[in-house]
């Protein structure tokens, strides 16, 4: 009902940036190539995300606003076999119950669906043209959640998550073309060719781009491959040190702590490296499911991947002295 959408909304939408990443999740889910993403105010005003996905049927338009109506989970096993980034049905009815939604969808065949809803509620439900894909806009978010509005930081505070959030998902979805303007200004651009380098120069820079090695390994139970920086290129925050996992961006301390200890002494104190590291495992070896924005991972075999991360990196030193 309305009040636990609200209560969800508390965990999943947290400011503009989590609505920002669900959407544009969905968008890869439905086999989205060209994702484009428009803020106004750091997004409190406005986020529009239009894709060329799959789109979303007639029918299955008002359900995908019930709480959980669309989860994939059905048995706790499949808890441990999710293969999309969404699973709980949760974003949409969330977003929705604290924002004005628009959303204009097709399967491209037959015409779409056009909706409008207000604090969840539907004000406009009707058909309409049939470009295939998705293009939903949020406008005036918390407008009616006034505690949570109040917590919102400076416009360039949130449209530096909302950069965040674009650069890490642009990075695990090199296939993916991201775009992100903000007050019609673009702020990234990739070309969704599949080439990793392409998208560190898009955030990064030419220069930093090119100073980026290589790295891959793998073991029985993990393939590793990514980028990481010449010792020389450092940032004074650990924000740059991007983990993938069966491409999910996620955050695990371990992680972190393998990549600076495969540097050894080489990272002055306070510094950090920038890397983007891509691991593919078995699923059933992570649990997605222990943080409400799935950002935090639980491991099995863990100790294994931080070895095996921290050995590829001094690996990869030592072939660029020689
Ligand atoms: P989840 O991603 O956990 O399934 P969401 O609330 O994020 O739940 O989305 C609900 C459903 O709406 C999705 O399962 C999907 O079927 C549909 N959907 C949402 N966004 C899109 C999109 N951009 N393109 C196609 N389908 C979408
Ligand atoms: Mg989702």
């Amino acid at each position: 009902d309305d009040l636990s959408n609200k209560i969800a909304a508390g965990e999943v939408v947290e400011r503009p940036a989590s609505v920002v990443k669900e959407l544009v999740e969905n968008a890869i889910d439905a086999n989205s190539t060209v994702i484009e993403v428009e803020v106004d105010e750091g997004g409190l005003s406005r986020i529009r995300v239009l894709d060329n996905g799959d789109g979303i049927e007639n029918d299955d338009c008002l359900t995908a606003f019930r709480r959980h109506a669309t989860s994939k989970i059905k048995t706790e096993n499949d808890l441990f076999r999710i293969r999309t980034l969404g699973f709980r049905g949760e974003a949409l009815p969330s977003i929705a119950s604290v924002s004005e939604l628009e959303l204009k969808t097709s399967t491209g065949e037959g015409p779409g669906t056009h909706l409008k809803l207000r604090g969840g509620e539907i004000l406009i439900h009707e058909y309409t043209s049939s470009r295939k894909g998705t293009d939903l806009t949020i406008e005036n978010l918390f407008f009616n959640t006034p505690a949570r509005l109040k917590y919102m930081k400076t416009v360039n505070t949130e449209l530096g998550n909302v950069t965040d959030v674009m650069n890490r998902l642009a990075l695990a979805h090199p296939d993916v073309s991201f775009k992100l303007t903000h007050q019609g200004r673009q702020l990234l651009y990739t070309n969704g060719k599949g080439d990793v380098r392409q998208v560190m120069a898009a955030i990064y820079g030419m220069a930093i781009a090119k100073k980026m090695i290589p790295i891959s390994i793998e073991s029985l139970d993990y393939e590793v491959t990514g980028y990481i920086s010449l010792p020389e290129v450092t940032r004074a925050s650990r924000n740059y040190m991007s983990t993938i996992i069966n491409g999910r961006y996620v955050k695990n301390y371990g992680l972190a702590k393998a990549i600076q200890q495969g540097y050894h002494t080489l990272l002055p104190i306070g510094r950090y490296p920038i890397v983007l590291l891509n691991i593919q495992m078995d699923p059933l070896l992570v649990d997605v499911n222990v943080h409400p924005a799935k950002l935090e991972v639980r491991l099995s075999k863990e100790a294994e991947l931080f070895e095996l991360v921290e050995q590829t990196i001094k690996a990869s030193f030592k072939k660029q002295r020689l």
